[in-house]
Parts: C-alpha cells; structure tokens; sequence
C-alpha cells in the first residue's frame, strides 16, 4: 500500500497566552512506495513523532492530506485505517499473558470483521512466529527480556495485517547488542511481510542501515528524500551532511578563490565554476589521505588503531571543530611526522556549502551526476 502525504502540516498553539505557536511539521509532501521501509530521521523534537502521529490518525493534520493507496485517509480514526503502531516504550498489557496481549486487537474488531475463537488464535501464532516468541506465549510481559516485549509488541500491531506498519523509535529501549540484533529482525519481518513501513529514529546509523529510504527532518521541515547512501555521498546542505556518518563529518572554514578551495590559505582542491567567496568544507573521514605532498597541513594529536581501521585525531586552525577525525589507510602510517600530518583529498568525499544559507555549492559537473545516478 503506498502511503501518499500530501502538504501535511501540523501546528500546535502556544501553551501559554502570547506565546509562539509550534509547526511541527511543515509542508511535507511525500509519496511513500508500496512495500518499502522509509526511515523518518532527524534530531529530538524535528517532528519526526508527529508526523507519524498523523499517519496513524493519533493527531489531525492542521492542513494537508493522508492517503493510503487512493483512499482519502484523512479524517478517519486510527481503527478504521488499518495501521499497526510500536512504540518506545513496548505499552503491553501487564497482568495479560504474551498471548492474550496479542489477541487483544483481534477480540475488539466489531461486526463484519469479528473473528472466531480458533482463526483469532491461528492469527496470533502467525504473527508471534513471525517475531519467534511463540514458545513464550504463556508468559507474562514482567517475565521477558526488553526485546522480547518488543517482539510482543510488533506482534501484536501485525495481528490484525495492517495495511501500514508504523514505529515510534522502537528500539530505543534496547541495549546496544539488542538494538542491532532487534532492527535486523525488523528488516526481515518487513520484508517477508511486504508491508509499507515508517520506521521513526534519531539514531542515523540505525535508519540508514535498515531503511529503502531515508526521510531528514529538521524544525519541521523536510531536508532530503532519498536512498541512504544517495544522501550520504551528496547532502543537500550542511544540516544533512552534518547529521549522517559515523564518525561525523570534518567542517572547516574555507575560500574559493580562482576556482581553488583554500583551506588556511592552501590550495586543496580545484573547484571548476564555482565562484570567489568564503564556504564551509565538509570532508568525509574517509576523504583523508596521507601524503607528505598533501595541501593540508593539521596538527597531529593522536593515532588510534582500532583493529582494521586507523583513525587519526588531529587539528587545525580553521576546522570548526576542536578535532579532526580522519580514518586512513594503516599502509601510510610510517609517513606521518611528529608534529604534524599532511594530507591530500579525495574530492568525491568533501563537499562545499553556502556560507550564509549553508546549502550546498556543487563543483563542476557534480549536480548532473547526482541527477544521473538517481
Ligand atoms: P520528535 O518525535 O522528532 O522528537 P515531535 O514530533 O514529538 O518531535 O515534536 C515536534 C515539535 O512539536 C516539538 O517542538 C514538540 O515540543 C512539539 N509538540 C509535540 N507534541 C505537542 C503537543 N501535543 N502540544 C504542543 N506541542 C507539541
Ligand atoms: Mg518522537
């Protein structure tokens, strides 16, 4: 089922008397694709929730409209649009077995839908089947592990087949080992099940490694749509660029001057068309290469070897950051000085964006290629 967002905006009035007004979300129109995984990404407060909120019918747009395939969603309560909702916090009844939290759902359906005693009960194996945790069914939810009430949880929003499956930072929770273990499972039961999913999350790493698509949110507004790496290897502007990778993006102050980016007065790349003016440098750490020739000079304050990867901790008089992380090939480690460390660059992986608006100036025949690959 796609799920069609049509100029959705949510504003909530001011708490108090002559307060602002919050827009929560802005203006955001998207077609979600049958069948598909988009991951809603972006800090606390963004706006991520309610949106989702809005999907489910938990929260009524203030403008804006919510299809599901070519129904007009929009003004119907969450029962009758056929949403399965997780969230943080598993929310499962207490003092009811894992099984009766699972038919739960089934036991309220009303007229037509009713089911019987034995098809409910069928329902219900099938979907803890699907999350294995039908040989706890007789256990109550104080007996279970953080993610085993989380499985209970998606169970039971996949009990009655939802036509959208929607998930409010669910792993959250989770301890670390569980939290990767848990959003691989996700990415397995939504693709067995092929049911159009939003999977909400602050976390980047975590959206970028289950999603189809990506969705960056910021103060309500939409950043960038698109395939996880697509966004990755081109950022619209610095927010995007700043808020994916691990370990983050290196941001320094530069100058374009004759078609060259200078960083602390050096010349480190050749940027064709783009005219004299002052940027900030996005660079990947995985731009870094050592090089005793390399135009970049940073002050080297540490060499962490972590098992495949060599990461280099440096510094720079115009990196915005106290630190600059880079991680580098271990072959080129016997050239690296003392004091200090050259660098060239691989200039796929650095990026420059406006000063004032922070969107990013593309270099050369950079835009069309974005555009090809698409
Ligand atoms: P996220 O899930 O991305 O952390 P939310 O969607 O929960 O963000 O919130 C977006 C913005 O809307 C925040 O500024 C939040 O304070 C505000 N907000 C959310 N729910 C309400 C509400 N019921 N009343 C007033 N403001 C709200
Ligand atoms: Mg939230």
């Amino acid at each position: 089922m796609k799920v069609v967002l049509e100029n959705l905006t949510k504003i909530f009035p001011s708490r108090t008397k002559g307060g602002k007004e919050v827009i929560a979300v802005n203006d955001f129109t998207f077609e979600i694709p049958d069948g598909k995984l988009i991951g809603l990404l972006g800090p606390s407060g963004c706006g991520k929730s309610t949106t989702l909120y809005m999907i489910c019918g938990l929260q009524k747009p203030s403008s804006g409209k919510i299809f599901f395939g070519e129904d007009d969603v929009t003004e119907l309560t969450p029962e009758n649009r056929g949403v399965g909702l997780v969230f943080q916090n598993y929310a499962l009844y207490p003092h009811m077995t894992v099984k009766q939290n699972i038919l739960f759902p089934l036991q309220n359906l009303k007229g037509a839908d009713k089911m019987s005693k034995d098809a409910m009960l069928e329902r219900a194996y099938e979907a803890a089947k699907l999350v294995q945790i039908d040989e706890l069914m007789d256990r109550k939810p104080s007996e279970l592990s953080g993610g085993q009430q989380q499985r209970v949880a998606i169970a039971r929003a996949l009990v009655k087949m939802p036509r959208v499956l929607l998930l409010d930072e669910p792993l959250s929770n989770l301890d670390a080992r569980l939290r990767l273990q848990t959003r691989e499972e996700i990415k397995r039961i939504q693709q067995e099940t092929g049911i159009t999913t939003v999977f909400v999350t602050h976390d980047q790493e975590e959206a970028m490694s289950i999603s189809d698509m990506i969705v960056v949110m910021k103060s309500g507004v939409v950043q960038q749509i698109g395939k996880p790496q697509d966004v990755y290897d081109s950022p619209l502007n610095l927010f995007v660029a700043k808020f994916l990778g691990t370990p983050p993006i290196n941001v320094f102050n530069g100058k374009v001057e004759n078609e060259k980016l200078l960083i602390g007065g050096n010349a480190v790349l050749d940027v064709k068309g783009v005219s004299d003016q002052e940027v900030f440098v996005g660079i990947r750490p995985e731009a870094f290469i050592i090089d005793k020739q390399g135009p970049l000079e940073c002050k080297l304050l540490n060499v962490e070897v972590m098992g495949r990867d060599v990461s280099i901790v440096s510094s720079h008089e115009d990196s915005v950051n106290p630190i600059i992380r880079s991680i580098v090939d271990a072959d080129n480690l016997k050239e690296v000085a003392q004091e200090s460390v050259h660098f060239a660059l691989k200039p796929h992986k650095v990026f420059i964006f406006n000063k004032d608006t922070e969107e990013r100036i593309y270099v050369g025949n950079e835009k069309e290629k974005v555009e090809a690959d698409k």
